[in-house]
């Protein structure tokens, strides 16, 4: 449980970050609350050479409202996330993940650009951001570029992180009105982690769905998104059959993980269940 001997450093800026990423890309490990990388560290399941402490970076943290949008900082913790009241007016489904991670000491260390970033499969924001639409800030070497959530997550603990860029804010739009998001975990009874957890946005207008969004995590290799299923309920009415079919859809999109807790199949059940569920409260 000792880590190999490794450097440590405060990045001054994001530029600063940036460029002690450039000059070493496989030794160098960025540093935000550290409660994924610090175990991992400490495991020896990664000996970077070098750590970059990225938390004194003030553009990166934060949130910022306004009409028409809201922007993320990073490094904002889970605990922020959770007590921010201007933010939860318009997304409660913030605070409805925030209270399911962890226990109090994680939540005020661990950051939402962390958890993205490391890309667990069992990590709660990666469904929450596809389900409401994010896009993801990356600033490196050449600039910045926006990546929609849906598109970032690519395998497991794998993203479309090139090796010197940063994750430097999540971006989203306001819903409109009379749109409702929510968050459903099975939680893992040891880790807290995600079994499966299903975050879906809803719209409906004249009694049909108008905006429709599904984001899945835990269930496979990396978070995704019910592309199939919010295909299929576009214009239609929430009946009790096209929530059953909507629900297979996603359950059906990917192959599910396999491990001593959760087969594959029973997995892919609670993908069902959990959707199906957050679709009914959502129409209810
Ligand atoms: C006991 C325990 C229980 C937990 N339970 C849950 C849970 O129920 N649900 C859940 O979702 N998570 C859970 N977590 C994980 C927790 O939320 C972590 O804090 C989070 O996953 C990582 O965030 P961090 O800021 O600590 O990142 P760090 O540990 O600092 O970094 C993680 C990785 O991401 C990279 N990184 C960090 N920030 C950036 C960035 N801005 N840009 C690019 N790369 C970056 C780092 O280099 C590192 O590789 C738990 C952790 C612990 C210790």
């Amino acid at each position: 449980m000792i880590p190999s001997a490794f450097g440590y450093v405060r990045a001054s800026s994001l530029a600063n970050a940036i460029d002690l990423l450039r000059q070493d890309p496989e030794g160098t490990r960025l540093v935000a609350g550290g409660h994924t990388l610090i175990p991992t560290l400490k495991l020896r399941l990664a000996s970077p050479a070098l750590l970059v402490d990225i938390r004194g970076i003030a553009d990166m943290r934060g949130i910022s409202i306004d009409d028409k949008a809201i922007r993320i900082g990073a490094l904002t913790t889970h605990a922020e996330l959770l007590a921010s009241q201007q933010l939860n007016d318009v997304f409660p489904i913030f605070r409805q993940t925030a209270t399911r991670i962890a226990d109090p000491q994680v939540r005020n260390r661990g950051t939402i650009g962390g958890s993205i970033a490391n890309a667990d499969p069992a990590a709660d924001w990666p469904a929450v951001v596809i389900a409401l639409n994010a896009e993801l800030e990356i600033v490196g070497p050449t600039g910045s570029r926006r990546v929609p959530a849906k598109d970032f997550f690519v395998d497991i603990f794998t993203t479309v992180l090139e090796p010197a860029e940063v994750l430097a804010a999540i971006h989203l739009r306001r819903p409109t009105l009379g749109a409702r998001f929510i968050y459903r975990k099975i939680r893992h009874p040891a880790s807290g982690y995600a079994v499966v957890g299903v975050a879906v946005g809803l719209r409906m207008e004249d009694g049909l769905v108008a905006e429709m969004s599904i984001g899945v995590t835990g269930a496979a290799s990396h978070a995704f998104s019910g592309d199939a299923a919010t295909r299929f309920l576009m214009a239609k009415p929430l009946s009790h059959e096209s929530i059953e079919e909507a629900a297979k859809l996603v359950s059906e999109a990917t192959e599910c993980l396999s491990d001593r807790y959760a087969s594959a199949e029973y997995r892919a059940s609670l993908v069902r269940t959990e959707t199906k569920r957050a679709l009914l409260s959502l129409a209810a």
